[in-house]
């Protein structure tokens, strides 16, 4: 009996030893930018999280474990990544617990992982539209035991502060700035740094200038009459991406600045597509294909026209913007899989699936799109046409 005990305790002794052995032990990266701010870097994506140090604890923002933005599919709270967060603050922080995780919007760049903060006494700094996503997929006994941990930004800011720091976490809505890709966001400005943390709402042009000018996208538009709303001039704005030119990994606020005074809306440009009548659009395609060339027109403009036009059951000049838009770029797949779409809307299905087939030979490894994404599109668009007869 004796022995049969010895034994059994040598087994559990190698079991735990085993299990020692797996655990995983590693850590994401720290970089001081200034004293009491800090970034984390992860192997498994290229954004980053911010870290602020109070006098005695801890303020994180942003866990984006995967670099996924808006059109992610099947979000999943990522328990391992959000231990390793943890566990990286912890051993380069160790008389300072983690009190507050705050997240700019649902999308994976931004929130990979909740269910390890809250059952770790953090408190989770959400607003009331996106924590509806995050119940989606976080477990709901973890977030109803916890749901005193949950603070949702009242009105329209939150101030965290002490003697050592602060930081002033500003809520607002999609109503209000149109181009925020959730309903409502965060931004988080840090008045000791002066740094305003914007993630994904400074999403910046990185492609060659459009007609000799820099394009200025909708957030950087709404993002900048924020700053100028609420009377802010930060130094450097943090986005969630690493900054390949900047040596601290922000962006300066003047190149915000500058695209605002002088860049160039793609709305407008695209305004200005839209006002070409239908007899010019197809007797003059050529010469407006060769323009777009020469000015560099982004295709993406060129595919929201095609929408436009089908939202007002224009087919003719959908038809005519798609092929505008597979000669000026017949590398992008969806080029093809938007003029097979209209195509398809016309109801010229050989010619649809011909596209189709093509595009699945060039960009084998592309997956978006395709028949059954073009036939629910059908479906909505049918609703917009109804309502509008
Ligand atoms: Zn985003």
């Amino acid at each position: 009996m004796k022995l049969v005990k010895i034994l059994l305790c040598l087994f559990c002794m190698s079991i735990s030893a085993k299990s020692f052995a797996q655990q995983d032990t590693s850590c994401n990266k720290i970089r001081k930018i200034y004293d009491g701010m800090y970034f984390m870097y992860f192997d498994s994506s290229n954004s980053k999280s911010t870290i602020i140090e109070f006098s005695d604890f801890l303020f994180l923002l942003e866990a984006p474990i995967i670099d996924l933005g808006g059109g992610a599919k099947e979000l999943k709270d990522d328990i391992a990544g959000g231990e390793k967060i943890l566990r990286t603050l912890k051993a380069n922080f160790p008389n300072k617990p983690l009190k507050y995780f705050a997240h700019s919007h649902w999308h994976p760049h931004s929130i990979s992982s909740v269910s390890p903060f809250l059952n770790n006494n953090v408190s989770l700094i959400t607003t009331e539209e996106n924590f509806k996503v995050i119940k989606t997929f976080a477990d709901s006994n973890v977030i109803s035991k916890n749901a005193e941990k949950i603070i949702f930004v009242p009105g329209d800011s939150l101030r965290i502060a002490d003697s050592f720091n602060e930081v002033i976490i500003y809520r607002f809505d999609q109503k209000n700035f149109p181009s925020t890709p959730t309903k409502d966001y965060l931004y988080c400005y840090f008045p000791k740094y002066n740094c305003m943390h914007a993630a994904c709402m400074y999403t910046k042009w990185m492609g060659e200038p459009v007609d000799g000018k820099q394009l200025l996208s909708g957030r950087e538009e709404n993002l900048y009459n924020f700053l100028k709303l609420r009377n802010i001039k930060p130094d450097f704005l943090i986005r969630l991406s690493h900054e390949k030119k900047e040596d601290n990994d922000m962006q300066p606020y003047e190149g915000l600045q500058n695209v605002n005074l002088n860049g160039i809306k793609s709305a407008d440009i695209m305004d200005k597509y839209l006002s070409i009548s239908s007899g010019v659009l197809k007797n003059t395609r050529d010469e407006i294909i060769r323009v777009a060339i020469n000015k560099n027109i982004p295709t993406s403009i060129f595919n929201s026209c095609v929408y436009t036009e089908l939202r007002k059951k224009e087919f003719e000049r959908a038809l005519d913007f798609a092929i505008i838009q597979a000669q000026v770029n017949p590398s992008d797949p969806n080029s093809w899989d938007t003029l097979g779409e209209v195509y398809y809307f016309l109801g010229e299905y050989a010619i649809a699936k011909n596209y189709l087939k093509h595009k699945k030979k060039m960009f084998p490894e592309v997956s978006t799109g395709g028949e059954e994404v073009w036939q629910k599109d059908l479906e909505n668009f049918q609703k917009v046409w109804d309502k509008n007869k």
